[in-house]
């Protein structure tokens, strides 16, 4: 069965980008009928807020999206992940590190000086020497020293990531929180997530959370990662080229179904055909057709389907 979700973090309103990313995920669950998850990533306690989760589930409710099951929430599920980083922890697949974050910044800027990439040495990764006192640790995982990360990506096609490139990452924060790489890998392969289509600003979490998957023996979904939506001027789209919040769009008078049509297709076609049915879109939809270059978003269409429904 095709699993999908949509996994927001509560920071503020529901973009019109995420609108579209929740979309081709309930399409693609809708035509295999499969399961679509709405998941509020709600881990980082300090951005988040129970006002935008609100927001979020609102402005899903106006635009008619359903999904499976009751929203899952990350933050009640603490437990879970605290079992999953002592089982890594009991099987040597990762350390305690002590490396304060001056010692790790004073690290950096060596290592920028010398012209290399900064990053993390590994010192704590076999570490056997007396450990510092006062230090409340961070948790990180062991990611491969050779071979290289390799997935196939539904839009963008292989993706090869060099063992150089991968860092020894953080999994859970030194108050003990987890971290996003880690509960994202974690929460789709137990809710039994099959294909994840999310924004290519997450391309390069991809071979991070596949060092989850790996070290805990989950099964890996298929990615498709969807390229962003930009403005006619090919810059990124801001409050100039129109509303951000899905809910302002309410506001304005558009109907929802004319708002689903206009981001269908920013980034999926069909032939010529520019007004859709929502159960067209169902029947014809398919993350392997999104286009692989970034679409530009025009109001003046959004205004026509709306004329048009
Ligand atoms: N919570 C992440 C975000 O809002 C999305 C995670 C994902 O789709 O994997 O950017």
């Amino acid at each position: 069965m095709v699993v999908t979700r949509f996994a927001p973090s509560p920071t503020g309103y529901l973009h019109i980008g995420g609108l579209r990313t929740a979309l081709f995920n309930w399409l693609w669950a809708r035509h295999n009928n499969g399961k679509f998850i709405l998941r509020i990533e709600d881990t980082d306690l300090a951005r988040n807020s129970e006002e935008a989760t609100k927001a979020i589930l609102e402005a899903f409710d106006w635009v008619g999206l359903d999904y499976d099951g009751e929203v899952a929430y990350q933050s009640k599920r603490f437990d879970i992940y605290k079992r999953y980083i002592q089982k890594l922890l009991d099987e040597g697949k990762a350390y305690y590190c002590y490396m304060t974050k001056e010692e790790l910044d004073k690290l950096r800027e060596e290592q920028m000086q010398r012209g290399e990439r900064p990053r993390y040495d590994r010192r704590y990764r076999d570490f056997t020497g007396t450990l510092p006192e006062g230090v409340q640790p961070v948790v990180r995982i062991k990611a491969p020293l050779e071979g290289d990360i390799i997935f196939e990506d539904g839009i963008k096609g292989t993706i090869t990531i060099k063992s150089e490139e991968l860092d020894d990452f953080i999994i859970a924060r030194s108050d003990g929180t987890p971290t996003y790489n880690f509960v994202v890998a974690i929460d789709d392969a137990l809710m039994g997530v099959t294909d994840v289509i999310r924004g290519d600003d997450h391309l390069y979490n991809t071979p991070k959370q596949i060092i989850v998957y790996e070290a805990l023996g989950l099964k890996i979904p298929k990615f498709y990662h969807v390229p962003m939506i930009l403005n006619e001027q090919g810059k990124k789209l801001s409050k100039r080229d129109g509303a951000m919040d899905v809910m302002e769009y309410k506001r304005m008078g558009y109907l929802p179904e004319a708002l689903l049509n206009f981001l269908v297709r920013l980034g999926w076609s069909h032939g010529d055909q520019e007004i859709f049915s929502l159960e067209e879109m169902i029947e014809l939809f398919d993350p392997k057709d999104i286009n692989k270059s970034a679409s530009a978003y025009n109001l003046s269409k959004l205004q026509w389907l709306n004329a048009h429904y």
